[in-house]
């Protein structure tokens, strides 16, 4: 028998029993025990609840109630302790009935001697033991030791009903470690795993000592749901803004650094809280609820938490419809490409156009590639639907050289996803060769994503297509992690500026300092520059001023269906367009366009 002191409780309203059992007791030889009695039924049950000792002998006569009574009210509560029935004769029907309601073992006390008495206590610990060793496997995270998922989902119920009459609230948090992939990747899962011990570690201290907030709440449970994904059970909260309180205390824990061998990291989580009643009324629409607000957290840009708001869902729900529907559109064929002109302005010709995809939904009607392409991007659908648009704008550009329109190359956007594919190269070469235009007539935007992926395999396939005679240009310039150095490694042959920026060129100082100091950059390094979504004269004044002669937007054309860009392109070869034209007047006339009486860089000549 085990050493360590065993401690007893015996209820039995039989003074005599009792000495007579701690006789029997203290013959068992080996045996630390401590053996506490009791007499009443209602006392057992105070004593019991308070859940302080290793086993528990219940004389099966107890005043009015019995020992059967007793046991099940005893299990029903939860006690986790061995609980042996004594009675006074031998009953079959009692033996089973007892049994079958949780008791470990069955004695007849005429029968009971010492070694009956030790063995049954030996059987009934060592069979414990092992319903507690699969109990913890089936309700507790083997890598963290915290409850899981069906552990956390049961008490979560059982607080859920106890509220039901309390009418008090519960909230749940469902937290998710930031970039726990890129964690694991960089320093190796089991380094990764020693990451989510130590978060486990640091928030369950948090959740049941260290936080004056989460430690008013007696029933909080702390759980790994799985992966790096924690939950925290709130009960009987005051109001939702308790939960907000904890999830604050959760973030200053986390954002202390954490040692990776003898690396430090940072790390930080996103939240979501759900509350009872309001955002669900059972586990599972609780957790899924909590889910939802911690992805939105996520999305709202990781290390924040938010409250479950019923859009959310609406949301993803409207989000995974989409989804749907962009699956069967290829085949369909309800995906188009519109052109949108590029403009030199020093002479007003039309040099190149950039292929934008649309969709013309069904129901929905025309849905802009801000709408989808992310979404074709989280999804993988891109790779089909960007080589779609890439064949489609070969054969488009194919159909206007055989129309006799002046040559000039379209532009497709390529998303990093396709760069990724084996055979990106092949596709390429395929859609030029199927369509039999030059590859000196097709242009990739590609994004500064692409760039900053700078893996061997991004760098071949940028070289594979450039050998071949295509060009690259960087899209959207500046809003990565642009240094213009390293565009130097590249085969790029011009770079696009953002429309972010041309934006407020004439109102923001500091968006114009920036766009001047691409422009000048990108001249020294020798590549072409265009700016992005131009809408009015003062903004074209500024770029001509600072040197940048090629440019795009609405000013001059919006995106066009294939079959006007033939016209746009002959009316604009006849004429410089009605804007230039008045700015060209403005040159002619020896005016000074902006009134700034500064060198005006690349002068507009006469048309
Ligand atoms: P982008 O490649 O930067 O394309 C320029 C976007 O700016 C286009 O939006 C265009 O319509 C818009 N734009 C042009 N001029 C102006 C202007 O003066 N003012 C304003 N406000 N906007 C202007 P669009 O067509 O909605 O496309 C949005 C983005 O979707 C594109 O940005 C590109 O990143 C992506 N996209 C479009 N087609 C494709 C495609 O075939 N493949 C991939 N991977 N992405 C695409
Ligand atoms: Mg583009
Ligand atoms: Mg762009």
């Amino acid at each position: 028998m085990d050493e360590k002191l065993l401690r007893i409780l015996l209820v039995d309203d039989d003074e005599d029993d009792y000495i007579i059992t701690r006789d029997l007791f203290s013959e068992i030889k080996g045996m630390e025990f401590d053996l506490q009695w009791v007499a009443t039924y209602d006392e057992a049950m105070k004593v019991m609840g308070q859940n302080n000792h290793d086993i528990y002998l219940l004389d099966y006569r107890l005043g009015e109630k019995t020992g059967l009574d007793l046991l099940q009210q005893t299990i029903s509560n939860g006690c986790r302790s061995p609980i042996i029935l004594l009675t006074g004769q031998s009953d079959h029907e009692l033996d089973i009935k007892a049994l079958k309601t949780g008791a470990s073992d069955y004695l007849v006390k005429s029968e009971i001697n010492a070694d009956l008495l030790e063995r049954s206590i030996r059987y009934s610990l060592e069979r414990k033991r092992s319903e507690d060793d699969m109990y913890r496997m089936a309700y507790y995270d083997a890598l963290t030791g915290l409850p899981n998922r069906l552990l956390f989902q049961d008490r979560l119920n059982q607080v859920i009903k106890h509220s039901e009459r309390e009418k008090n609230i519960i909230a749940i948090l469902f937290l998710d470690v930031d970039n726990f992939k890129r964690i694991n990747d960089t320093f190796g899962h089991t380094a990764g795993d020693g990451l989510l011990k130590e978060i486990a570690a640091r928030l369950g201290h948090l959740v049941r000592k260290g936080d004056s907030v989460a430690r008013q709440h007696l029933d909080n449970m702390f759980a790994r749901l799985g992966g790096d994904e924690f939950t925290i059970l709130l009960s009987d909260i005051h109001n939702a803004e308790d939960a907000l309180k904890v999830a604050d205390r959760i973030n200053q824990v986390i954002s202390k650094p954490f040692a990776m061998g003898n690396q430090e990291v940072f790390v930080t989580v996103s939240s979501g809280i759900a509350v009872y009643p309001n955002d669900g009324d059972n586990s599972d629409a609780l957790l899924k609820n909590a889910d939802s607000a911690m992805y939105y957290a996520k999305e709202l840009g990781k290390n924040n938490c938010q409250f479950y708001m019923q859009s959310m869902n609406e949301r993803a729900f409207e989000s995974l419809a989409l989804e749907n529907d962009l699956r069967k559109a290829l085949e369909n064929d309800e995906l188009l490409l519109y052109y949108q002109p590029q403009i030199d302005i020093i002479n007003g010709k039309v040099i190149g156009v950039e292929a934008l995809i649309r969709w013309q939904h069904p129901e929905r009607g025309m849905v802009s590639p801000a709408d989808f392409i992310p979404l074709a991007e989280k999804n993988g659908l891109i790779k089909p639907i960007g080589e779609w648009a890439l064949r489609t704008a070969c054969n488009q550009r194919r159909i206007w050289q055989d129309a006799g329109m002046s040559p000039i190359p379209v532009s497709v956007n390529i998303a990093s996803l396709q760069f990724q594919q084996s055979n990106f190269t092949q596709i390429v070469s395929n859609a030029l060769n199927d369509s039999g235009i030059s590859s000196a007539d097709l242009i990739l935007e590609i994004t500064e994503s692409t760039l900053m992926k700078n893996t061997e395999d991004i760098t071949n396939k940028l070289y594979e297509v450039t050998n071949m005679g295509v060009q690259l240009s960087i899209d959207d310039f500046g809003t990565g992690y642009s240094s213009l150095s390293y565009l130097k490694r590249f085969p790029i042959h011009a770079i696009k500026i953002d429309y972010s920026f041309v934006k407020e060129i004439t109102t923001n100082p500091d968006d114009a300092a920036i766009v001047e100091a691409i422009i000048s950059m990108a001249n020294s390094l020798k590549l072409e520059i265009i700016a992005e979504g131009v809408e009015t004269e003062e903004q074209l004044q500024f770029l001509r001023k600072k040197g940048c002669a090629l440019v795009q937007g609405f000013l001059f054309s919006r995106p066009l269906p294939a079959y006007e860009i033939y016209d746009y392109c002959k009316k604009q070869e006849n004429s410089c367009g009605d804007v230039l034209s008045a700015i060209c007047i403005d040159v002619k006339t020896g005016t000074d366009p902006d009134g700034s009486g500064e060198d005006h860089g690349t002068e507009i000549h006469d048309i």
